[in-house]
């Protein structure tokens, strides 16, 4: 779990499921000192913030920077994820049937973790199936060794900086030894991939041993979940959303998170469960969300589907979640059709988008090839323009549309 980091990029690895391409910048610092000055300037933050000299020795003593783990940091994606990608490699039948026989054999530990926090376990066993599948992939790093050399390096100094001194005052209360705190190499820890920040604030010792041991004891796992999730914001009487089915006609500037409505509105703008029956009956808000656009499934969220995306901001992953959570409870697959010609798109390929759009006259921001709001306000704009579906959704055809349009520009010029 990281809400600054890009968890996207940790999942990815550690699935294989893309084609990675490496693109290595030059190491930069922050420090023009080298790392053992450097790590001198940390221990004494330490001891100043009242970390003993015995964990900054154990902890920190001959430590040296891993640089895989920069290289990591620096990897990007060749490709862009689909909706569909994304929710094949993570909500698999293997890992349904899994997590139901493990929901069955600890239900009366999650029995008394949601009566204690209120979240259902189907939820719990969810997050910990996606974040190290049921336990399996922690993470094999040294948590201090490898925030020490993103904290060195320049490019998100100040977070792994933070992230570093909240390992210290971990290893510092006992919950774990420095040579035993392993994660990932971003430094997510445990069966629920925590980071320090958030281990700090909201792991809990709910078998009562005095440690807070989210890497062996699941009590304590699936209760420092929980207990997150109660924090920000999370309803055991709600579900996360359900999978709908749009208008025809539908106003695609109401499909974003942050257009709320009640479920009697949705229901009289013409949204249906996927099935096409009615919407349910109750006094809750939601929002609708398209991931994959108009050609793809639609989803009506509440107020639990911002809770885990407290957890972690991907918008997929935050769906795989709540489908995974479904299927556990045995719900069936998705209803939307997958449509044959709809494939990731390549980096470049969102590249070419943004340099179009910014060609015609529409501002998608810096052409970084990643889609993010901005490219995606403008993709809408130029949809708009073009007598399109304003979906703002970059896909194939988009780009395709592009290109005609630039190429009919280009003629009549
Ligand atoms: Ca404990």
């Amino acid at each position: 779990m990281t809400v600054q980091l890009n968890r996207w990029k940790t999942w990815a690895g550690a699935a294989a499921v893309l084609v990675m391409s490496l693109t290595m910048a030059m190491p930069t610092h922050a420090q023009t000192s080298d790392f053992a000055t450097w790590l001198d300037g940390v221990k004494r933050d330490a001891l100043a913030a009242g970390i003993s000299q015995a964990t900054v020795d154990s902890a920190l003593s001959g430590l040296e920077p891993i640089e895989r783990v920069v290289e990591l940091d620096r990897k990007q994606p060749e490709f862009t994820q689909t909706f569909w990608s994304y929710l094949d490699n993570s909500v698999t039948t293997g890992r349904i049937e899994r997590a139901r026989r493990l929901l069955a054999e600890n239900r009366p530990l999650l029995d008394r973790v949601q009566a204690r926090y209120g979240v259902q376990p189907r939820f719990l066993v969810a997050f910990w199936g996606l974040e190290s599948n049921f336990g399996e992939h922690t993470g094999g790093y040294s948590v201090i060794q490898a925030l020490a050399t993103l904290a060195y390096d320049a490019r998100r100094a100040a977070f792994f900086r933070a992230q570093l001194m909240d390992a210290l005052k971990i290893i510092d209360e006992g919950s774990i030894t420095a040579a035993d705190m392993r994660g990932s190499w971003a430094g997510a820890m445990g069966q629920l991939q925590f980071i320090p920040t958030t281990f700090v604030n909201y792991a809990v010792d709910f078998d009562g041993d005095g440690r807070r041991d989210i890497w062996g004891n699941l009590p304590d796992v699936f209760a420092s979940a929980a207990n997150f999730l109660g924090a920000v914001g999370w309803r055991g009487d709600e579900t996360w959303g359900r999978e709908v089915r749009l208008p025809a006609e539908f106003d695609w500037d109401l499909a974003n998170l942050k257009t709320r409505k009640s479920i009697a509105d949705w229901q009289r703008l013409g949204v249906r469960r996927a099935d096409g029956g009615d919407l349910p009956v109750a006094d809750i808000t939601g929002a609708v969300i398209a991931p994959m656009g108009h050609r793809g499934p639609a989803f009506l969220v509440y107020g639990n589907f911002d809770a885990i995306l407290t957890w972690n901001r991907s918008i997929l992953y935050a769906v795989a979640v709540g489908h995974l959570a479904d299927r556990i409870a045995g719900l069936g697959p998705l209803g939307a059709k997958r449509l044959a010609d709809e494939r990731p798109l390549r980096r470049v390929e969102i590249e070419e988008i943004q340099t179009l759009l910014a060609s015609l006259g529409f501002d998608p921001g810096e052409a970084d090839g990643m889609a993010g709001s901005q490219t995606q306000a403008a993709v809408k704009a130029f949809q708009r323009q073009a007598n399109l579906v304003p979906d703002g959704y970059p896909s194939v055809a988009v780009l395709e549309d592009l290109r005609r349009v630039a190429a009919q520009k280009a003629t009549a010029n």
